[in-house]
């Protein structure tokens, strides 16, 4: 609990995660399984997270899982720098600093009620929608039909 506004944590501090759960996914991106230690992130589909390692610094990464979701939530970090790296070498039980969730969470959760859905994504850019494809798949009663396109770097 925050002491100054009194809401339930205070997002711009990091908070002490756990790592369930890592697998390479190819070559380049590894999926996290994390929770936090002080209980559920909330978050709605779209958000991210500043991940920090000590010692690192932090990135922002995507929430790759859907708020349906409970007992934790998935990212999916693509070696590329100093911080990313270090996510890479990151083991079952290890503790990482997680701020946030920020961003407001850009898919049209609402407005999807009902309709049929097309996602159409590339590369990375699968991770946040990811999300929000879950999301929907959990609430299949609330929309229509839905149809995926996935398209790949060359
Ligand atoms: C909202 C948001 C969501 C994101 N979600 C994801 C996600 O889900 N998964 C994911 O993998 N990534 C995601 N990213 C991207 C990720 O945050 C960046 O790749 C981040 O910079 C990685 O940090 P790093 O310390 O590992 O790399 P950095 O050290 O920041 O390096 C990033 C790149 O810049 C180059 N570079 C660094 N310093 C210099 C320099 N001085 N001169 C020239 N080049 C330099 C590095 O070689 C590298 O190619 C997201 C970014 C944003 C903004």
């Amino acid at each position: 609990m925050c002491e100054c506004c009194g809401t339930k944590k205070d997002i711009y501090l990091p908070q002490l995660a756990t790592v369930n759960k890592v697998r390479m996914m190819n070559g380049t991106e590894l999926y996290v399984h994390l929770s936090m230690d002080d209980g559920e992130l909330g978050y709605k589909p779209g958000q991210f997270v500043e991940v920090s390692i000590t010692g690192m610094g932090e990135a922002p990464i995507s929430i790759s899982s859907s708020p349906t979701q409970k007992g934790g939530f998935e990212l999916v970090v693509r070696k590329i720098g100093n911080v990313t790296n270090a996510i890479h070498k990151l083991k079952t039980g290890d503790k990482i600093g997680i701020r946030g969730p920020f961003g407001n969470g850009c898919y049209p959760v609402e407005q999807a009620k009902g309709k049929d859905l097309v996602f159409i994504c590339g590369g990375i850019g699968l991770v946040p929608q990811r999300s929000f494809i879950n999301y929907v798949l959990d609430n299949r009663e609330k929309t229509a039909g839905m149809a995926m396109s996935v398209s790949l770097p060359l």
